[in-house]
Parts: structure tokens; sequence; C-alpha cells
């Protein structure tokens, strides 16, 4: 039976998984009740599985039937702390946890993908890991999982990695977008406390003031990336707090804000790294102050890799047709700690359309929004994509 074929018998399978994961979101790292519920849907499946230690997280092996390299698979699992306002009739039932990035979706669709390729595993050349992932939102599960041995699961190197992303609007459902290079920015936290010393407001010359010294700062970070950034690699600093003083007549102690800072390339990343908080520094000794400075770098850039990304657009080009597969011209501003596993492996992510049908994608609600809606038949989609991903890549390892 062709594979989409036997893909969409699933789909009723796949659509109560996801909808069973909607309704009781988790966040975070402790998933207990989606790992629960993901080792259910694998019961019966030849797999070997393997449960995380720090996190909740599943790593299954396939064990192909023909001798080969391996490749991975990934889906995340982690909800985020919204209170859904979709209006769904599966819709979250826990209060400030709702899956408004569509990781139910992710979740189901691996596991779609594994059941395919356990019935398919006879002619499989090689192995196939499946990373079901806790605490992609800010909390590097992927690097975690990395640490506790997913990436040496099989026993032996891993050829590729590939991961799907569902998006809520832009895309239309079904479709699927990737491209070489890029796909998601860095995501860096640049936090700054400016100390002074405190004093009246009407003698400056015997206190020292941080407030002036923090303005500059802030407006010095400004000129500094556009003339230290490529306008075609360029950097986004944005600073989103600015706290200092109680009164107009006291010079307070000290002054902070905080900054996200974003770039799309590993050298724009290095040199925001580096130098960031020399400039912060640099302009607080100019004035003979002090800045505290700490640079949290979050996730590097997600960069696909160019033969895997080739592979990945021809693969979904034979399943779905030419017209609804798209080679996208940028990167997409959000980040994944998915970066964390193509820095180790080659490999691309790709994002697919779940806009509901009919749905104006240029102005419906965007992942992260309560109101996000993420359509159900997008599942046996990613479930028949992952799953020939991994043949062919698979075959393709065997035959070189
Ligand atoms: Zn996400």
């Amino acid at each position: 039976m062709p594979l989409i074929e036997r893909a969409q018998e699933l789909q009723p399978a796949l659509v109560r998984l996801r909808r069973a994961l909607h309704q009781d979101p988790e966040l975070g790292l402790d998933l207990p009740r989606t790992q629960e519920k993901v080792l259910a849907a694998l019961d019966g499946l030849p797999l070997e599985i393997t449960l995380g230690k720090g996190l909740s997280s599943v790593t299954a092996v396939l064990r192909g039937g023909r001798s080969g390299g391996a490749v991975l698979l990934r889906g995340d699992m982690d909800a985020l702390p919204v209170t859904e306002r979709s209006g769904v009739d599966y819709a979250s039932r826990v209060p400030g946890a709702m899956h408004a990035c569509g990781h139910d979706l992710h979740t189901a669709g691996l596991v779609g993908a594994a059941t395919l390729l356990s019935e398919r595993r006879e002619q499989l050349h090689g192995d196939v890991v499946f990373m079901f992932q806790p605490g992609e939102e800010g909390h590097n599960g992927a690097s975690a999982m990395i640490e506790e041995g997913v990436l040496d699961a099989a026993g032996k190197p891993l050829d590729a990695a590939y991961a799907l992303h569902v998006a809520a609007n832009t895309l239309p459902g079904g479709w699927v977008a990737t491209r070489p290079g890029t796909v998601t920015s860095a995501s860096d936290q640049l936090s700054v406390t400016v100390r002074g010393k405190g004093g009246h407001g009407s003698t400056p010359y015997s206190a020292k003031d941080p407030i002036p010294v923090a303005c500059e700062i802030v407006t010095a970070i400004q000129t500094w990336v556009t003339r230290r950034f490529d306008l075609f690699d360029p950097a986004v600093v944005t600073v989103g707090t600015f706290h200092a003083g109680t009164t107009q007549n006291v010079i307070p102690e000290t002054a902070t804000f905080k900054a996200t800072v974003r770039s799309y390339s590993e050298t724009a990343h290095e040199r925001l790294i580096e130098g960031l908080p020399r400039l912060v520094r640099g302009i607080a000794e100019a004035h003979g102050i002090e800045a505290e400075v700490t640079y949290d770098v979050m996730y590097p850039v997600t960069v696909n890799a160019p033969d895997e990304t080739a592979l990945a657009l021809e693969t979904a080009r034979d399943l779905f047709g030419e017209d609804q597969v798209w080679q996208a011209p940028n990167a997409s501003n959000g980040s994944e700690d998915f970066a964390f596993v193509l820095r180790r492996v080659p490999g691309a992510m790709l994002m697919v359309g779940a806009a509901p049908e009919g749905a104006d994608v240029a102005h419906a609600p965007m992942n992260h929004s309560p109101l996000a809606v993420f359509d159900d038949t997008v599942l046996a989609r990613q479930a028949a994509l992952l799953t020939a991903l991994a043949e062919r890549r698979l075959a393709q390892g065997a035959a070189a």
C-alpha cells in the first residue's frame, strides 16, 4: 500500500492522541502525563525504549531489517503558559497551559512515523531514533537529551536528523516549507545593572548618576548594531525593560535594563557575544562607573545542511506535489533548541502549515497566541513525510 494511503488510515488514531495531548498540556521538562500517553501509543511496536532521567523524555530505537546507518527524527512535546481561547471543542482543560505552539501535533506525528516505520522495517536500511523531547520552550530539553545520550542511542553515529514544526498561520494547511542554511534565529538575553553612587538630585557631582550612563548605553547599542553588522546578516537588539530610581530629586544607586538579542548566522552571533558586553562595560568605564553585564546565550541559530534540505524538499514534493512545497526565502525570527542537534548532526528542520481549511493565513492567529488553531488533518502528512525522509536517507547512506 502506498505510504500516504497507509498514513491516512492511521489518521483517526493520531487525531485521538493529538486531542488527548491537547486537552492535557504540560509545561517544561517534566511531562509525566504526556510521557504516559506516548508510551501507551508506542506500546506493541518493535522499539527499544529508554526514558529520560532528568526529564520525561522518551527515546525509541527501531532496528531496520537491512544493514545501514542511523537517522534521528525529533518531536517536541511541551506546551506554553498560555490560557487557551481558541474555541476548539478539544481545548485545554488545564488553566494556564496550552499547546499554543502545536507541539501536540509534533508528538502525535512522530508516533505516526514510528508506527509506519515499524510496519515497513523489513525494508529499512538501518536504524531510526525517535526523540520525544520535553522542554523546547526555553528549557533547552534538546541539550538535556543530548547529555543523556540521545545522539548515541542507536549505538552508531547518526547520518542525519530531521524535525518538523507546524505553523498556525503564514503557510496554507498541509504546505511544507524550508530552506538551506539558517532557518531560525539565535536568541540571547542581555541583562545590565549600571552601578553608581546615590545622592541628592541637586548635587550630581557628589554622586555617580547611573541613569544618563544607562541611557547612553541603550542608544549606543543601536548605533553599534547599525555600524558593525552586514545589512544582509543583521542583528536585532530590543531593550524590553528599563528601571531606575524612585523619585525626581534622588539619584539612585542603580539603573537596570534587559534586552533580547537575535541574530541569523554564527558570525553575527559570535560578534554579539563578544562585542555587546564590551560595549556596555566600556561606556560605563568612560564615565568612571561600573556596569555588571550578564549575557545569556539561549539558543544558537538553527542551520539546515544543504544536502539534507534538498532531500527533504524533494521528498515533500514527491509526496505532496510541487505546488505545495516552498523553499522559504528567509529564516524565521523564532528560535529552536533543535539547533543543538543540528550542530552535531547534519539535518533539516521543516515547517508544515497547519492552518484550518479556509483560514486567512496572512492574518490568522500565530503560534504562541491563545487564539491559535492547528488543524489535525495535517497529521497523516507529518507521519508520511518523516517516514519517507528516514527511509530515503537510510537508503541513500546504504547505497553510498
Ligand atoms: Zn514550537
